[in-house]
């Protein structure tokens, strides 16, 4: 519940509030679907335009959030950074 209460003070401004959620946290199965670098792709476009991103990331690298797309980074970027 707090950490829901902290993200709603920021994901109100999301770019991407109104896209799919499936674009940027997809059932494991979509994860290696065809198709799959596309969605990750304009996930990242959304996100790249974000005026929240730095605060999504933060929230993402403190929760070791391990799925999806956080920040305009997918996990793998996230455990590099981490790093
Ligand atoms: S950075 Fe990306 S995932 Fe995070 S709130 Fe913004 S658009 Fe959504």
């Amino acid at each position: 519940v707090l950490q829901l209460t902290e993200t709603a003070t920021w994901n109100m401004r999301a770019a991407c509030r109104g896209e799919s959620a499936s674009l940027f946290m997809p059932a494991i199965a979509l994860q290696s679907a065809p198709g799959n670098a596309r969605r990750v792709k304009h996930a990242k476009r959304v996100c790249a335009q974000c005026p929240v991103r730095r605060e999504c990331l933060d929230y993402a690298l403190r929760v070791d959030e391990q799925l999806g797309i956080w920040g305009g980074l997918d996990a793998a970027e996230r455990r590099a950074l981490r790093r």
